[in-house]
């Protein structure tokens, strides 16, 4: 299908993209790495008049330590994630999720600004960086604010950005030594995207117990959600085989998924433990050195 016709700018900084935005109000839309964007217009699921490229915006396509977080740029595209030898190093289960999300091609246009402002609820990157307790830097005329991911995500395609904000960056705390952090995937074989999903850090203690852990789960309703239950049964625990899987056997409390062709929801809320548990042995396995 075509999409119906639009106007196209190219902006070159994010000033100007956010005083278009201004400008246009709810008939702009802005253009990443168009792999949600153009597919919904093609589909007539989106019609916008205008659409705002930020594909020749400068400095928004880094990855970067800055202090005790690793800052990566809006427009960072899923490979450059999946490759960088910080993110492998210090954000294992960061790599592990951009490396599975659709296929090369998507993954060298695809972009980790794009993904989280789109919040897909199939999508990879808003389940890792909820667990990894990320944050979002948001720009409008009106200056800078910096979203934690808890609260960023707030429905089915539904984020805190307002229509003339653009998220320039995304910021992951740098685990300390003794974290681990992992992601596993269910993907549906036909479109690669989150039937569910599983992303966890945990924090060991000098004993190795568990210091605190985040476990967020995807594929059980409208966006990323924390699985409170696990975390709190392995705080304070030692991260045994078996208290690692009576805290799985948790992920799904107090969920309510839609059950689909694919998957029902009572074997939705199943996978969820077994890749929770399978995260959560990653993790700690990486936490362990
Ligand atoms: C065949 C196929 C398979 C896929 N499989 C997967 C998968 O397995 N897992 C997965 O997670 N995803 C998957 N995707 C989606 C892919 O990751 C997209 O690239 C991503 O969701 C959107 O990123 P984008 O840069 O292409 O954004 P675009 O399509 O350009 O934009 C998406 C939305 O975000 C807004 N936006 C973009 N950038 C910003 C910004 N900086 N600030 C504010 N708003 C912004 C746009 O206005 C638009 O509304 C797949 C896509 C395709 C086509």
């Amino acid at each position: 299908m075509f999409p119906a016709s639009f106007g196209y700018v190219a902006a070159r900084s994010v000033e100007e993209a956010t005083e278009l935005l201004t400008k246009h109000g709810e008939e702009a839309k802005l253009l990443a790495g168009g792999h949600s964007l153009i597919p919904a217009m093609k589909l007539g699921l989106a019609a916008p008049r205008y659409l705002i490229d930020l594909g020749h915006v400068p400095g928004l396509s880094s990855v970067r330590v800055d202090g005790e977080s690793l800052a990566i740029g809006a427009l960072t595209v899923h490979a450059d994630v999946a490759s960088s030898e910080i993110v492998r190093q210090r954000l294992s289960g960061l790599a592990e999720a951009a490396s599975v999300i659709g296929d090369v091609q998507v993954r060298n246009r695809g972009t980790i600004g794009g993904s989280v402002a789109h919040a897909d609820p199939a999508a990879d990157f808003p389940v890792i960086l909820s667990a990894l307790n990320a944050s979002f830097v948001l720009v409008s005329p009106s200056g800078k604010r910096t979203v934690p991911a808890d609260d960023f995500f707030i429905d089915f395609f539904t984020t805190a950005l307002v229509p003339n904000e653009v998220l320039t960056e995304i910021r992951v705390p740098l685990p300390a030594s003794g974290a681990g952090t992992a992601y596993a995937k269910l993907g549906h074989p036909a479109s690669g995207y989150v039937v569910v999903s599983a992303g966890v850090l945990v924090n060991r203690d000098a004993s190795g117990r568990c210091a605190s852990a985040r476990v967020a789960i995807g594929g059980l309703g409208s966006g990323p959600r924390r699985a409170k239950a696990t975390e709190a049964a392995l705080q304070g625990q030692r991260l045994t085989p078996e208290i690692i899987a009576a805290a799985a056997a948790k992920a799904a409390e107090g969920t309510d998924p839609d059950g689909d062709t694919y998957a029902s929801a009572d074997y939705k809320r199943h996978v969820a433990t077994i890749y929770a548990r399978r995260a959560i042995e990653s993790a700690v396995r990486r936490a362990e050195g």
